[in-house]
């Protein structure tokens, strides 16, 4: 069992509420009363797609679906009404008086290789489009994953020292429960902060250890021939995700905006055009307010996507700087759940954001 108050237990009640939720408006579903709850659609968030992985210590599973659960949703969604909308005409869509249907827009956020390989076969299957939204530092390989530095790692040692911001401690780290506290640990630490002065210390350590953290991008990042070549085919657009995929609201002012602007640059060297979208990394209210939700709208976007739950709604398009998206999560993956997911209703019912 787990003791109460810790991060690892907070988000096992909330996974627990929102997956209890989603059973629950699945079945409010086959009732036939979830046409009015399904607004006028959804923005999804997907990150990895690729098969699944039998992996012991797996602390971001919720950040990886399965092609085949990706090829249900859309099934589900299209045989509900769902219509598939690319994220650039959004505007055009809620501003239509009558809609054929409620949206479903699809975005996959940092530009993983997988998308490409596992994700673009399953959008071209069924003629949907969708957006993948890309970080200037991961395409030029100058900035690592912090979660994905912090897996390898954590998986990798028996004890973890870190200075969270009260000086070094040393936590046990060679159970699996031990990993995955540890793991917690530093996500809570990286949630709401200044993130360079943590990440370039988990760089450093995991260099001692052996691990090459922007070898790991390397891996698992499109780099810019092959974003060239997905920007080609049809179907996808790419938007900006800023450049060291920092949570912007903690940094000054002008460097927040720098990470704006660059990576729009960035963006458009790849493709040939601006980038008519930007995705807030980590998305939530502690990565983005109104201060970075006005600085999207006076760089030159059409809009901007946030990880706050909700489902659109006409007046969406008074809030286009901070469009809610649902995340078609790990956890949550039964074809069922999609239509609920799509509602919003989980994330009400649970009071909770996701993950
Ligand atoms: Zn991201």
């Amino acid at each position: 069992m787990f003791e109460p108050n810790t991060v690892a237990a907070r988000r096992f009640l909330k996974r627990t509420a929102i997956q209890g939720g989603l059973e629950a408006v699945s079945l409010l579903s086959k009732a036939g009363i979830m046409s009015r709850a399904r607004g006028k659609g959804a923005i999804f968030t997907l990150h990895h797609v690729r098969p699944a992985k039998d992996k012991a210590f797996d602390p971001v599973a919720h950040l990886t679906i399965t092609p085949e659960f990706l090829d249900a949703s859309i099934t589900r969604l299209k045989a509900a009404g769902h219509v598939p909308v690319a994220l650039e005409d959004l505007p055009d869509f809620l501003s239509q008086p009558d809609q054929p249907g409620p949206a479903m827009v699809f975005t996959l956020d940092d530009g993983y290789r997988d998308n490409d390989l596992h994700a673009r076969p399953v959008f071209e299957k069924h003629g949907v489009p969708y957006t993948v939204f890309i970080a200037g530092g991961f395409v030029d390989r100058t900035h690592s994953i912090w979660w994905e530095t912090a897996e390898q790692l954590i998986s990798q040692i028996d004890e973890f020292t870190f200075d969270f911001g009260k000086g070094e401690l040393t936590l046990p780290t060679l159970s699996l429960k031990q990993k995955y506290a540890a793991f917690s640990r530093l996500n809570a630490a990286l949630g709401c902060a200044d993130q360079a002065p943590l990440i370039s210390q988990l760089d450093a350590q995991a260099r001692a250890a052996g691990i090459c953290p922007t070898g790991i991008v390397d891996r698992e990042v499109m780099n810019e021939g092959e974003l060239r070549q997905l920007a080609a085919t049809p179907l996808v657009q790419l938007g900006a995700h800023t450049i060291s995929h920092s949570n912007l609201a903690h940094l000054p002012a002008e460097m927040m905006r720098a990470e704006i602007s660059l990576s729009t640059e960035r963006v458009a060297q790849i493709t040939g055009k601006t980038p008519r979208t930007f995705a807030y990394p980590y998305g939530d209210r502690c990565a983005a307010e109104a201060r970075e939700y006005q600085a999207a709208r006076e760089l030159g976007f059409d809009l901007a996507v946030t990880t706050n739950p909700g489902i659109l709604q006409t007046s969406s398009l008074q809030n286009q700087f901070s469009l809610p998206r649902i995340s078609l999560n790990g956890y949550y993956q039964k074809g069922r759940y999609v239509g609920a997911l799509a509602s919003g209703i989980p994330f009400a019912l649970s009071g909770s954001a996701q993950g």
